[in-house]
């Protein structure tokens, strides 16, 4: 069994162009998942320069464990934006995820893209009478807006389910290939991509931004914000806008794929896609969701996801973790920070829908740039404030960020490890270090750059992770996602 996702399985890691001179360009995009490579693929015919960078591989951030759905019936969220924002609204967001499928469903017959795009329906199901209601009320919704639903005592897999209804026109792909497309096109049309190349700060002057990466500058005339998460905006914007939730997947090989894909619509949340490649079929199945400060032994929860493939009576090829950012009015945040200023602009908070979100995003910040009028700009503004009493789970969670923060600086999940892990003071800082089955030794700083909680140890995928707002890094300290933009490898010798 393999501990990462099924998608980074035989992509091709070799070839990529580092930035290694200062660069000026008019629109410096920073992330390279499915929000930036799509902005950059709607920009490719403007006259713009455009220069994309990534601290990874364009693809290997969150974009690359996603169960890679296209689907508009997330959830309940059209029931949660009615109740919490607004009819209007959740019509208007249903629209917006409609026309995303669409949208990436042109761009993959018009370059003919080979990425496993196929058109399936999809299910939402509950196994709880309480919930039935709730899936009925969000089926009037959509119904109200000419969309056709189907009702289910079952779902086409073996789950225990009470009640389910479905929508056609929806879809599944291989992400990753996706946006090795989409690089492949933007390279063709001039777009400069450089990879392994980390934005470290950025500056303002009177015109431009000045972006500094490790060795060099880039000097823009505007930025896409595109890294998922948004550094370089006040510490505690998104801290107070938005919470990460983390979930639990796994690639299972069986004899025969099935065409659908369905999501339950309560706790604990299980996902269902499957998946071709040449020699095998997939079940993909996600079980279990929770805020990163919650639950955060990552063993007791990979169990869980084990246990539940055991009653499908499948083993895992594959298994990962991956988070996501929530926006407390279940919308996304697109578009510009400052009023009346296109030179700043962001995609992020996508509620665990970002193949959708991400694609629509590199089409509204796309017309911002080329001011054309986009029907989405006005409710997706970052700026948007949001009427958080309504919502009675934000000082829930701001209570269990500050449980996560005291439970791991006085160390209560020392009893997790056996002997491996390691917590000490070394003139004055905190230090962590991994023991491996080889005897080699990983130490890192303990101490998370982004708002200095204290680490946990991700046995299963060997990352070090933060329970408070899930910055993650590999077993030496380099940051693999966000908020934390830096890296925490302890250099010195032990
Ligand atoms: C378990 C799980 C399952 C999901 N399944 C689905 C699904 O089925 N359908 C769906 O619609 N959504 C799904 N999502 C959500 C979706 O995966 C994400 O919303 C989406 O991938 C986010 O894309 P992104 O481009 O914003 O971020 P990313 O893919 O993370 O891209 C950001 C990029 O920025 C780079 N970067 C970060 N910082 C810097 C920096 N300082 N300098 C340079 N580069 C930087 C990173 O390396 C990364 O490549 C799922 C989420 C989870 C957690």
């Amino acid at each position: 069994m393999k501990n990462k996702s099924l998608w980074l399985q035989n992509t091709d890691n070799s070839s990529y162009k580092k930035l290694t001179k200062n660069i000026k360009c008019d629109i410096l995009i920073i992330g390279g998942g499915m929000t930036g490579m799509s902005t950059a693929y709607h920009l490719r015919n403007s006259n713009l320069k455009i220069c994309l960078v990534d601290r990874d591989l364009v693809g290997h951030g969150i974009t690359s464990k996603t169960t890679g759905k296209l689907n508009y019936l997330q959830e309940l969220i059209f029931y949660k934006i009615d109740k919490y924002v607004s009819k209007e609204a959740a019509k208007i967001y249903l629209d917006s995820q409609i026309e995303a499928i669409n949208i990436v469903e042109e761009i993959v017959n018009r370059e003919q893209i080979d990425c496993n795009f196929e058109k399936v329906p999809s299910f939402l199901f509950t196994n709880k009478k309480n919930e039935i209601k709730k899936i009925q009320k969000q089926k009037e919704l959509l119904e109200s807006c000419g969309i056709k639903v189907n009702e289910h005592k079952n779902i086409p897999i073996n789950i225990n389910c009470k009640y389910a209804i479905s929508v056609d026109d929806t879809a599944v792909f291989h992400p990753l290939k996706y946006l090795s497309y989409l690089k492949d096109i933007c390279i063709k049309k001039d777009i400069n991509i450089y990879e392994k190349t980390k934005i470290t700060a950025i500056n303002k002057d009177k015109n431009n931004y000045i972006c500094k990466t490790n060795k060099n500058t880039i000097i823009a005339n505007k930025i896409v914000v595109a890294s998922h998460y948004p550094y370089f905006l006040l510490p505690f914007f998104m801290p107070a806008k938005t919470s990460i939730e983390k979930s639990y997947v796994s690639a299972s090989k069986i004899e025969e794929i099935k065409y659908f894909t369905a999501i339950t619509s309560n706790n604990p949340v299980k996902s269902i896609r499957y998946h071709s490649d040449i020699k095998n079929n997939y079940l993909i199945y996600l079980n279990g969701t929770h805020k990163t400060c919650n639950n955060y032994d990552e063993k007791i929860n990979f169990d869980k996801l084990k246990r539940d493939l055991k009653k499908l009576k499948i083993e895992p090829q594959y298994i990962w973790s991956n988070h996501d950012i929530m926006t407390y009015d279940y919308l996304p945040f697109i578009g510009r920070i400052e009023k009346n200023d296109s030179s700043f602009l962001i995609g992020t908070g996508y509620n665990t829908w970002g193949m959708t979100n991400g694609s629509l995003a590199g089409v509204i910040i796309s017309d911002i740039i080329l001011q054309n009028q986009n029907k989405y700009e006005k409710l997706f503004d970052p700026r948007r404030s949001i009427n958080t009493s309504k919502i009675l789970k934000y000082p829930l969670y701001l209570g269990a960020n500050v449980k996560a923060f005291i439970e791991t600086k006085i160390n209560k999940n020392k009893s997790w490890y056996k002997g491996n892990v390691e917590f000490r003071k070394i003139d004055g800082e905190n230090i962590a270090i991994y023991t491996s089955e080889k005897n080699i030794k990983h130490v890192v700083y303990n101490t998370c750059p982004h708002l200095k909680c204290s680490l946990i140890f991700n046995e299963i995928e060997k990352t070090w992770d933060c329970p408070c707002h899930g910055s993650r890094f590999d077993i030496d300290g380099h940051v693999i996602s966000g908020p934390a933009n830096y890296d925490i490898k302890y250099k010195k010798e032990l």
